[in-house]
């Protein structure tokens, strides 16, 4: 099974939308393997966004970041990286779908509300910043059975 990490930014914290977000992945059919609700250090967030260090947002994206508690989770399901980034919408709420949560909540592009990884590999270098293996929950639904063929 596929995992992504999703983490809910500052901004849907202080906007009430925690709830919101969690009900969409559930609702989709994925499972819910780690969770917290953190502050984030300077050094954590660097690292989360050190892909984008050399762009003129990145000062302002860490300001923000560490600004405010996130919520940082991970998913898991069949293809839910690809998948979450469906859920999530485009990057810039101005092209973001109806339906998607920045399509439905956002309005900038700095102020999206929510990350998720970009493909397995990134998935796979975020939960590994983020969680610790204790903190991860392998468990099996009980509605598994009505989402999947086998
Ligand atoms: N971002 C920004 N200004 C920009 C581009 C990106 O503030 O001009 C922020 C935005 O919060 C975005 C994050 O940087 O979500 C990471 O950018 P990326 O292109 O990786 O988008 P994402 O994977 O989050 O959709």
């Amino acid at each position: 099974m596929e995992r992504t990490f999703i983490m809910i930014k500052p901004d849907g914290v202080q906007r009430g939308l925690i709830g919101e977000v969690i009900a969409r992945f559930e609702r989709k059919g994925f499972t819910l393997v780690g969770m917290k609700l953190m502050a984030v250090s300077r050094e954590l967030a660097e690292k989360h966004y050190d892909v984008h260090k050399d762009k003129p947002f990145f000062g302002g994206l860490v300001e923000f970041i560490t600004s405010s508690p996130v919520v940082a989770m991970v998913w898991e399901g069949e293809n839910v990286v690809a998948s979450g980034r469906t859920l999530i919408g485009a990057t810039n709420p101005i092209s973001s779908a109806p339906g998607t949560i920045r399509g439905d909540f956002g309005i900038t592009i700095g102020r999206n509300l929510i990350h998720g990884s970009d493909a397995v590999e990134t998935a796979q270098r975020e939960i590994a910043l983020w969680f610790t293996e204790p903190e991860l929950a392998s468990w099996t639904p009980a509605n598994h059975g009505w989402l999947y063929e086998d």
